[in-house]
């Protein structure tokens, strides 16, 4: 039985999903690489080819690749305190403040009009002063804007991965575009490339706060001045993360 992925009707990847169904591709031929499930044995990844004109390439054993690939992920973000984006309501006084300058300019604009001392004067003129007050009590607060923020949940990215499921870890890495590509010739060893083809999404799933730290690094990358594999930039940011 072959483990093909059943793109939106999900009820079935949701049961056989391998870690690396959608995520791996044939060396050879580009195509999907499927688990080929096999009784008594251990299962194999073998290009989508295998079932009609076979492009050659060879097979893997499933728990070899996905060991492998499993090893990189916690060897490049295992570290990462891992957190995720929340929206936060900021404080804003900024219109009750309005509010209350409307308020004292329409006393301004009245005051004139009764005699100085007179109940209505003391009255109006209690009101500016509580109202001053108030003011000044919501200038003096901090602002906080409202917007996303990362939230630390306390554990790092291995402890995260490690608690999801198959099918959760298999959802993270097609999510945040990782691409692995397998070639395999007659009686060698395989060999394999792992791609983070979004590392700014990657990295943001795991910390967000990284996210400009990884932007700054992917234009160099893009400028030629960075290698695109290796991530030594991101080692570099979660040691100054990791002290500030
Ligand atoms: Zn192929």
């Amino acid at each position: 039985m072959e483990d093909r992925d059943t793109g939106s009707n999900g009820t079935r990847r949701a049961t056989t999903a391998a870690l690396l169904t959608g995520v791996l591709f044939c060396g050879r031929c580009g195509g999907k690489m499927y688990r080929n499930v096999r009784k008594d044995r251990r299962n194999l990844y073998h290009c989508r080819s295998n079932s009609g004109k076979h492009c050659g390439n060879g097979t893997v054993a499933c728990d070899t690749l996905d060991a492998v690939v499993a090893d990189d992920l916690m060897k490049n973000f295992g570290e990462f305190p891992h957190g995720r984006r929340e929206y936060v309501h900021g404080t804003d006084n900024g219109s009750t403040i309005a509010e209350i300058d409307a308020e004292l300019e329409s006393y301004a604009a009245a005051v004139g009009r009764f005699p100085a001392g007179s109940p209505s004067w003391k009255s109006m003129m209690s009101n500016v002063d509580s109202l001053t007050a108030r003011r000044g009590e919501l200038m003096a607060q901090p602002q906080v804007a409202s917007g996303w923020q990362h939230v630390r949940s306390g554990q790092t990215f291995a402890a995260f991965w490690n608690g999801l499921n198959e099918v959760g870890r298999n959802d993270f890495l097609r999510d945040n575009h990782v691409r692995v590509e397998l070639a395999r010739e007659r009686g060698e060893q395989p060999t394999w490339t792992i791609y983070y083809g979004d590392v700014l999404g990657m990295i943001e799933a795991v910390n967000p706060e990284l996210g400009e730290t990884t932007r700054a690094w992917l234009e160099r990358v893009r400028a030629g001045t960075a290698k695109p594999r290796g991530i030594p930039e991101v080692a570099a940011a979660m040691e100054r993360y990791k002290r500030g």
